[in-house]
């Protein structure tokens, strides 16, 4: 699939608005409902959507949420995904918490072999002031059992924040030191209304010098073929990679090769841009594959060539939080 000189063959689904953790900077900071269970897209709608944006050269899926792991039947619906023949790669953000080594296990007998977690402090304490779960732990043995069991690469997500875990930067970098994880440094996206401030925001450009006073040049890593818009670096001598993915300080919506089904069945073809095309309703109401072929297509004619995130007078734009979109 084409959108303006963008070829568009990833695509990210929402399973859930649910989750399990309250992340600061991720949850709306004032009273907000989920969506009600009927207007969820159900895992046949998904399959049904997946399969056909699959025809049209999807061939990369990544699974998210809310938390994937908190929605029942997660594994049966995983399986009936891996079984779309043209996919060529299956992989799950999750905060971990919920995933033991038999899940992990069977995660990988369905093909699963790449996970990204999301983690922002190597502190217990902190863990829970961020997240308002005190599962450090579990999410900790998770990552280290994934890569014990072969996951690879076990990608570790980190949103850094002034005066939460900055002070945290070096800590988290050195664990590449000592295993082949794949630390990716996010920029602070400010969304919706979260309870983090915009001038909380900390910039990969400042987050790269103090990397390279502490461990010295960091020397920038070839893209692979499977690799999103992290740009990719690594210390002398580690064993894992640094990337940061920069989506303020310098975007890279000229490569942007995704589009998103959200849990509420719309098609997003911009995280940064509120337009939503609705595909669900159309599904419910007896449309052909063709018909949901066409709306696909439509939506991708939506994609902005850029979004307005990094423009210093937006104060972040307001819109259903992360947790319906999927991040
Ligand atoms: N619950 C899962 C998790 O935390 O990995 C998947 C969903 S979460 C929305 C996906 C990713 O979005 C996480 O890595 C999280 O750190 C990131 N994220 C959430 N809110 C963000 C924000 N405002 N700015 C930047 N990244 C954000
Ligand atoms: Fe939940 Fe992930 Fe958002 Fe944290 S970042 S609240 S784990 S969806």
């Amino acid at each position: 699939m084409i959108a303006g000189n963008r070829t568009i063959n990833y695509l990210r689904i929402s399973i859930t608005d649910r989750c399990n953790f309250r992340c600061r900077y991720c949850i709306p900071s004032t009273p907000f409902s989920v969506i009600e269970h009927e207007k969820i897209a159900r895992y046949e709608e998904i399959l049904r959507i997946a399969r056909i944006a699959c025809n049209l050269g999807i061939t990369k899926i990544r699974i998210t949420g809310g938390e994937p792991f908190v929605r029942k039947d997660i594994f049966s619906f995983l399986e009936q995904l891996c079984a779309i023949e043209s996919l060529k790669d299956i992989s799950i953000t999750t905060n971990g918490s919920l995933l033991n080594r038999e899940k992990i296990e069977k995660l990988i007998s369905l093909g699963i072999k790449r996970l990204n977690f999301s983690l922002d402090t190597l502190d217990p304490v902190k863990f829970e002031q961020i997240t308002g779960r005190d599962r450090f732990q579990q999410v900790w043995d998770a990552i280290f059992t994934s890569h014990e069991l072969g996951i690879s690469p076990v990608k570790i997500n980190a949103v850094i924040l002034r005066g939460i875990n900055d002070d945290e930067i070096e800590a988290i970098t050195a664990l590449t030191l000592k295993y082949p994880f794949h630390i990716r440094f996010i920029e602070y996206m400010p969304m919706g209304d979260s309870a983090v401030e915009k001038q909380q925001q900390v910039l990969t450009q400042e987050i790269k010098t103090l990397i390279e006073s502490r461990f010295g040049e960091l020397k920038p890593v070839k893209k692979g073929s499977n690799d999103g818009p992290a740009k990719k670096f690594q210390i002398r001598g580690a064993k894992g990679i640094v990337g940061f993915i920069t989506p303020i300080s310098s975007h890279f919506c000229a490569e942007c090769n995704r589009l998103r089904l959200t849990s509420r069945g719309t098609l997003r073809p911009c995280l940064l841009n509120n337009y939503e095309k609705d595909i669900i309703n159309p599904l419910r109401n007896g449309a052909s594959d063709d018909e949901l072929k066409e709306i696909i297509l439509a939506a991708l004619t939506k994609k902005p060539s850029f979004h307005g995130l990094s423009d210093p007078s937006t104060k972040g734009i307001p819109i259903s939080h992360m947790t319906s979109i999927g991040g």
